[in-house]
């Protein structure tokens, strides 16, 4: 399954249309919710899938994404039981307010998608499809950013792509902050010179945002001021890495990266909120783009990477602030990072034919190899 987005440009009745619709979902979401817990209260039991498809008919939603409303709930609810039993927190659904109700669901059908968006009960909507769509379309949903604009999103079934054959090298990499990525063949990728810019861009909204009286005008226009610089930021965040991704996934046959769920993202200390969702995001699309470039991603224990010596494997203790890691034992004078992905490349490859732990037949890159970017474009 894939998602598309495309852009909407509703017209005012529409958009009030569509708001009213926001406004029963939310009504909805909420009553059954109210029904769910009071039932749980006297009897002891929630309700099944089937009875809350059949309190939400005549809900005055189109049926099908009434129908996925108490499905959600459904689903969520279950989540929170399957935890309980486990014995692990799981917050219960919580009711919604107008402002967090932001999207409706349209299942299977109540759409159609040709020069316009036409939808069931909003007629047809302006789209800009920026990019055509490959495969068979399965939802719709229409959604209301922060920013107060408008999106259809569909979600579509892809053919089976056979995987391209990759004959590139298998690479270490080691996701950092100033940088993106460090590889063990010297090779980096840059963050974005334009995030420091949007960091500074955010700052200024939040504290126009933050002087603004409570129940002003001016606050509600603020507000979106800093949403849409929120939105802004995830877009170009977004591009950026899949296009790192592609980049990286169409030069090396296997990546060997940190396991993040060890890893302590905290110890980095310094973390930016733009850089924050980074890593994990990236992970994400490195690894399901994986499968039809031909690469394979494969995690490896994240203790001590950057202690480690890739050249003789003694311990080098040092400070966050330390860019060079020189090796006492064995003489080695590598860039911090390079070193840290040699060692994530070489717990990957240990045991494998052609390599072991050692990292045997890695090249080790020199100092001056430091200052060679990759062009993502
Ligand atoms: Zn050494």
């Amino acid at each position: 399954m894939r998602a598309y987005a495309f852009r909407l440009y509703p017209s005012k009745a529409q958009q009030k249309e569509f708001e009213h619709h926001l406004w029963i979902e939310k009504n909805l979401w909420n009553s059954l919710l109210e029904n769910i817990k009071k039932r749980y209260d006297e009897e002891g039991r929630f309700y099944s899938q089937r009875e809350l498809q059949f309190i939400v008919k005549d809900s005055g939603l189109y049926a099908q994404s009434a129908q996925a409303v108490a499905r959600r709930l459904h689903r969520s609810i279950q989540a929170k039981v399957r935890a309980k039993n486990r014995g692990q927190k799981w917050g219960f659904p919580r009711f919604k307010s107008f402002e967090r109700m932001r999207s409706i669901l349209y299942p299977q059908s109540g759409f159609s998608l040709g020069e316009k968006l036409k939808v069931s009960s909003f007629g047809e909507i302006s789209i800009v499809r920026h990019r055509e769509i490959r495969g068979k379309i399965k939802t719709l949903t229409l959604k209301r950013e922060a920013s107060g604009k408008w999106h259809a999103i569909f979600t579509v079934e892809e053919e089976t792509k056979i995987p391209k054959a990759n004959n590139g090298p298998a690479v270490g990499l080691d996701l950092g902050l100033n940088r993106l990525a460090t590889l063990s063949d010297g090779k980096i990728i840059k963050n974005p010179r334009n995030f420091r810019k949007f960091e500074e861009k955010l700052a200024q909204a939040q504290r126009s945002l933050s002087k603004k009286l409570k129940t002003s005008h001016n606050r509600c226009k603020a507000k979106c001021q800093v949403a849409l610089v929120h939105e802004k930021i995830a877009h170009v965040r977004n591009d950026f890495l899949h296009k790192a991704a592609n980049t990286l996934l169409s030069n090396y046959s296997k990546i060997a990266m940190e396991d993040l769920r060890i890893k302590q993202m905290s110890k980095q200390g310094h973390g930016k909120g733009i850089y924050d969702a980074s890593w994990g995001m990236f992970t994400n699309i490195l690894c399901y783009k994986a499968e039809s470039a031909g690469s394979e991603i494969v995690f490896v224990d994240p203790k001590d990477t950057s202690k480690e010596c890739s050249g003789c494997h003694s311990i080098v203790p040092k400070s966050l602030w330390e860019r060079t890691h020189h090796c006492p034992a064995c003489g080695i004078i590598l860039d911090r990072d390079i070193n840290a992905a040699l060692n994530i490349l070489a717990r990957a490859t240990a045991g494998m034919a052609g390599s072991n732990a050692c990292g045997d037949g890695i090249t080790i890159p020199s100092m001056k190899q430091e200052a060679a970017p990759f062009r993502v474009r």
